[in-house]
């Protein structure tokens, strides 16, 4: 192998690593929070940051409620966080 195809090979690596990064950083680590509706079962994760917004206006002790994207049933928390 010749020392330009190692360089060429280096700057690929390069590149690589930093879609890698770009990827990672776009990617936020979102959380989703499972709802499941009560009529139909239609699940539908919530991101954690509408919930965490939603609950910001509640009493303590009231939880958020979401709508059936379906057939606009309640939907209800698939698992309760191991912390409440
Ligand atoms: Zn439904």
């Amino acid at each position: 192998m010749s020392e330009r195809e190692n360089k060429e090979r280096d700057k690929a690596e390069q590149e690589e690593s930093l879609d890698d990064y770009l990827f990672e950083d776009d990617d936020e680590e979102e959380i989703f929070i499972d709802y499941i509706c009560v009529d139909c079962q239609c699940l539908d994760p919530v991101p954690e940051f509408i919930v965490a917004e939603c609950s910001y206006d509640l009493k303590p002790g009231e939880k958020p409620e979401f709508f059936c994207p379906e057939c606009n049933g309640t939907l209800v928390r698939k698992k309760e966080p191991a912390e409440e």
